[in-house]
């Protein structure tokens, strides 16, 4: 094989410019932005995250499962919405791999899934993934590491950032409309049309959004109403064509929904104003579909990474990368187009990807690591927590309590599911507050018993999960299998009882 010196000497030239960026070099971006990047002076800083994902939908769940997976420590920052609007949507019919799934279970399997990555990287002292419940309100991207700062006044530095904010419908902000949401008054045809199977339903807006909602809304409606303001359509000449094509689609113009009124089963009907003929009329109906546009929740960032005209973050090419080196935006803050969790949920990882591919490129390495970690950002500990102990912790907790103490054995972490889809266990939150109904007479551990196998015989576990309960050191019981909170509160009220007396 022949090789052209000059493509060598270029190509040795690339690598040299490269390595020196890596060392500290002003990336450049956007028209005229610069922000020097040197890896080093991340170590100057305090509560440092090489990943911080803000926003906990698809897009931030998923970017995270990626994140760890790189092996990058990643801090996701919930948001004023946690899982974002998913969590608002009922069924779920489009979700890949589920026939139907409530939004909130969607978002509950990506949270324990990412939660069980970050208990398999635990590696001795770190644990890679953390969550932060809390809402960023200001950000400083001049200078690097990104500076973010949440509402409870924490500054965190980061290396690199994915914005994952994802975006809200606009509302028409009259009576009804908040009240009837998720029960005849939704923004998304895609998730809700088979809902309307037979039945009459009206979209509200004039562009493309309306015309294919609609046209989605057809498969399934009776009668599919297009409600515009003013007196023609804003929508592409080629989705009018495509609409005349639809008979049980109509259009009415100069219209203006002002009321939904409906009963305890949902819409029923709407008040519309004819603002050409200033009359008011009420038209029945059992669905409004409001297709007037949506706002991407972009407002922090747009001074410092480019936005469209609508304020969507522009991304570049097929990457996640926005205007700012490190910085990636995924899911609805950036895709006008899809707005889907599945897309969501792809353009994540995709993020995290870039994201994982913008560190190493930085000189981000598993000795940097080793050096950032004493650096890094630590989410304190709930004021109450229930430790996972093994067997000298076990031991001497028992031992030494002078009240009751609840051992929990399961070789499940406490978020994982089990085959019938149920928590193994219940989460901490449940037992503690347990424990405080109970005026902190009880406290619980739980104990691993897969790593802790001489223990778990030792304590007759057969079953798991199981409950061993002692009082003073001695043992009292042991309750095996799942239960729910009202169970354990009932259980601890007789243990309590007599305990109490002895
Ligand atoms: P648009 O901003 O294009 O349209 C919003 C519509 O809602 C307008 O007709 C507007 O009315 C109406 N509207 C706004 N506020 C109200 C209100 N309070 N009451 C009644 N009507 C209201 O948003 P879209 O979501 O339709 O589209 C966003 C972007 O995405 C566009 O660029 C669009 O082309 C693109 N898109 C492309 C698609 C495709 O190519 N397949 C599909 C969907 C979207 P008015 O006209 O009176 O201002």
């Amino acid at each position: 094989m022949r090789f052209d010196k000059r493509i060598v000497l270029l190509v040795l030239a690339a690598l040299a410019v490269s390595a020196l960026c890596v060392r500290g070099c002003k990336a450049k971006f956007g028209s005229s932005h610069e922000v020097p990047i040197n890896i080093h002076d991340a170590l100057g800083k305090e509560r440092v995250m090489p990943l911080v994902i803000v926003g906990s939908g698809p897009a931030g769940l998923s970017a995270a499962i990626y994140g760890v997976w790189g092996n990058i420590p990643t801090l996701v920052v919930h948001g004023p919405k946690p899982g974002g609007l998913l969590m608002e949507t009922s069924l779920v019919e489009n979700w890949p791999g589920h026939k139907a799934i409530l939004g909130a279970d969607i978002i509950k399997n990506l949270q324990n899934h990412v939660k069980s990555l970050g208990v398999k990287f635990l590696n001795g002292t770190v644990n890679k993934i953390q969550f932060l419940e809390d809402t960023i309100v200001g950000v400083n991207f001049d200078q690097w590491p990104y500076k973010l700062t949440t509402e409870q006044g924490v500054v965190i530095y980061a290396m690199s950032v994915i914005i994952s904010t994802g975006a809200n419908p606009k509302l028409l902000e009259v009576p009804g409309e908040h009240e009837y949401w998720s029960r005849g008054v939704t923004a998304c045809a895609v998730c809700d049309a088979p809902f309307f199977k037979g039945k009459d339903v009206v979209v509200v807006g004039a562009g493309d959004s309306a015309a294919e909602e609609a046209m989605q809304l057809a498969q399934y409606a009776k009668n599919i109403t297009i409600l515009g303001r003013k007196e023609k359509l804003r929508a592409a000449a080629s989705m009018q064509a495509r609409l005349k094509e639809y008979p049980s689609i109509s259009v009415q113009y100069n219209v203006e929904v002002k009321k939904i009124v409906g009963d305890e089963k949902g819409v029923t009907s709407i008040e519309l104003y004819n603002n050409k003929t200033n009359q008011t009329s009420v038209m029945p109906i059992n669905g409004v579909f409001l297709a007037i546009g949506h706002v991407p929740n972009s407002g922090l960032f747009k001074n410092h990474v480019a936005t469209d005209e609508n304020g969507y973050i522009e991304t570049k090419g097929r990457s996640q990368a926005t205007s700012l080196p490190g910085v990636f935006a995924a899911g609805d803050v950036e895709d006008p187009t899809y707005r889907q969790a599945g897309v969501a949920a792809g353009h994540g990882i995709q993020a995290a990807l870039d994201a994982v591919s913008f560190l190493n490129h930085i000189g981000y390495s598993p000795a940097f690591a080793a050096q950032l970690d004493a650096h890094l950002y630590k989410v304190p500990a709930p004021a109450h927590s229930v430790p996972n102990v093994g067997a000298e912790e076990y031991k001497a907790t028992v031992e030494k309590s002078e009240g009751l103490v609840g051992a929990i054995f399961s070789s499940l972490p406490e978020y994982e599911q089990g085959d019938n889809n149920q928590e193994s266990l219940l989460p901490d939150s449940d037992l503690i507050m347990v424990a405080q109904q109970f005026d902190d007479k009880i406290s619980f551990i739980r104990v691993n018993s897969a790593e802790n196998k001489t223990l778990a015989h030792k304590v007759h576990i057969e079953d798991e999960p199981c409950l061993v309960v002692y009082n003073q050191g001695k043992f009292v019981a042991r309750y095996a299998g799942q239960m729910t909170r009202e169970e354990l509160a009932h259980l601890v009220q007789h243990l309590v009882e007599p305990a109490s007396k002895a």
